[in-house]
């Protein structure tokens, strides 16, 4: 499969990952992407990084090493009305957002209330995708989220480090296998992330791949192949 971005990765900054944005940059273009979003954690998460991080990345320059750098977060939802940890107008200065559940955030809820989360923060415009979604804790009505994605253009997340051995969220394997199901059934496309939280796993895909593989996901869904496709496919729910 033809791959030219990696969507979802972090540095230092996060506090729980391990290699600068040059270094990042470095094992990207090695990797032959073309574009690298850098998506650290918001404050919310323990170490997560201060807001005037993301207010400050007008500093980085848009290519580094031959790649281009999408400026981003990994936010944190924060509560099921599907609020963020990072305030509007600094979303709207961040080329590429993430919204995902994390554990030390929110305490898991029911399927109810967790749909509802999803279904309001999938309305805010600058939200274009949601991290690892398929962590049984934060289960959800995978139809209704299908169907709102496709009408809001928010993409679902197929997390490359969500299928490693050494994952700690629970069933990722089985809720992606659902998640992608009902994607293919309504034609939604889907975007890889390695969560990469140290240049060793930039680009990684391996995992992912071989699960869209096996259960014959239609590849065409899969928006890492054209760095382009994805640009243009974010930029739709900006306007
Ligand atoms: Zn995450
Ligand atoms: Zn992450």
């Amino acid at each position: 499969m033809n791959i030219e971005l990696d969507i979802h990765t972090h540095t230092t900054a996060s506090g729980h990952a391990y290699s600068t944005l040059n270094e990042m940059a470095l094992a990207a273009s090695e990797k032959g992407l073309k574009i690298l979003a850098t998506t650290d954690h918001a404050p919310a998460m323990p170490g997560g990084a201060h807001i005037y991080h993301f207010h400050n990345l007008r500093v980085i320059p848009k290519i580094i090493h031959d790649v281009r750098i999408l400026r981003g977060v990994e936010a944190n939802i924060i509560n099921f009305q599907g609020e963020l940890d990072i305030p509007h107008e600094i979303l709207s200065e961040m080329e590429l957002v993430i919204a995902s559940f994390h554990s030390p955030c929110i305490e898991p809820s029911n399927i109810v209330k967790t749909t509802d989360a999803l279904l309001n923060l999938m309305e805010n415009r600058y939200v274009s995708v949601i991290g690892h979604p398929e962590d049984r804790r934060y289960a959800f009505d995978i139809e209704n989220v299908v169907i709102a994605a496709k009408e809001s253009k928010t993409l679902l997340e197929i997390n490359n480090s969500s299928l490693l051995p050494t994952t700690f969220r629970e069933n990722s394997r089985e809720g992606l296998i659902k998640i992608l199901e009902v994607c293919g059934n309504y034609n939604l496309p889907v975007i890889m992330g390695s969560d990469a939280h140290h240049t060793s796993s930039v680009g990684r895909f391996d995992m992912a791949i071989s699960l869209i593989q096996e259960i014959g996901f239609p590849i065409n869904l899969v928006l890492n192949r054209h760095a382009d496709d994805f640009l243009d496919y974010i930029s739709w729910k900006r306007r």
